[in-house]
C-alpha cells in the first residue's frame, strides 16, 4: 500500500502548478458549484438536469485569485499534470480530448493510479514520460451551441494491471469492475490525514 505524502503529491500543488504555468495571480482556492464534485448527481450548467451517470470526477471551473474575486479558467488554460507519470491513452469527446497519465510509482493490489485529463487540446509535442511541471494540453474551445461551458474535468483511478487502457472510455468508465474511481478533492485539496482514504475504493 502506497500513500502520497505531502512531498510527493502537494495538497495544494495543482493549483500553485496551474497558478504558475498559466501566470495567474495568486490563486486562493477552487470554487466548486453543485454538479461539479464527484458523484454528484445534478449538472452544474443546468441544475433543472441530471447527469446521466454520477459524475466520474471533479470539473474545475472557477477559482479565487488574491483579492476574493471569482474568475474562470478559460480555453487555452495551460494543464499541468498532478505528478510525474507516463501519457498512455487519450481519445475524442464533443467537449475535447481525454489523456490518461499512469503514475506506476502508486501501486496497490495489482493496480496502478492513473489521472485523466478531459475536455482539453493535447499538447502535440507531448513527451511519453511527463513529469508535474508538463504542459498536457489546454482547456478545449467549445462550439457557440455547446450547453457546456469549457472546464477541465480531471479523474482519478485504480486501474486493474492487467486491463488493457485503450479499451476504456467514458462510456465504460463508471460501471467498469477493473477501475476505481477516486474522489479527486483529495489529491487538490485537504489534509495529509484524509488523503490517506483516497486508497479505499467505493
Ligand atoms: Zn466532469
Amino acid at each position: 500500500m502506497s500513500f502520497l505524502t505531502n512531498s510527493q503529491l502537494d495538497k495544494d500543488s495543482f493549483l500553485r502548478s496551474l497558478q504558475d504555468c498559466n501566470n495567474l495571480d495568486t490563486l486562493q482556492g477552487w470554487v466548486f458549484h453543485d454538479g461539479m464534485h464527484f458523484s454528484d448527481s445534478c449538472q452544474w450548467w443546468n441544475k433543472t438536469k441530471k447527469r446521466l451517470h454520477p459524475h466520474e470526477g471533479v470539473d474545475l471551473v472557477y477559482y479565487l485569485n488574491n483579492t476574493g474575486k471569482q474568475h474562470f479558467f478559460p480555453p487555452g488554460t495551460l494543464i499541468p499534470a498532478i505528478t510525474d507519470g507516463i501519457v498512455v491513452h487519450d481519445h475524442q469527446d464533443f467537449l475535447g480530448q481525454t489523456l490518461y497519465i499512469q503514475h506506476e510509482q502508486f501501486q496497490q493490489n495489482s493496480k496502478t493510479l492513473y489521472s485523466l485529463y478531459a475536455h482539453i487540446a493535447i499538447n502535440d509535442k507531448l513527451p511519453e514520460r511527463v513529469t508535474k511541471h508538463s504542459h498536457l494540453g489546454v482547456i478545449a474551445e467549445v462550439s457557440d451551441s455547446s450547453p457546456v461551458p469549457p472546464h477541465l474535468h480531471l479523474s482519478m483511478a485504480w486501474i486493474d494491471n492487467l486491463l488493457k487502457i485503450n479499451t476504456i472510455n467514458w462510456n465504460n468508465i463508471a460501471d467498469h469492475e477493473s477501475i476505481c474511481l477516486l474522489d479527486p478533492m483529495n489529491f487538490i485539496t485537504g489534509s495529509p490525514q484524509r488523503m490517506q482514504h483516497f486508497l479505499v475504493c467505493k
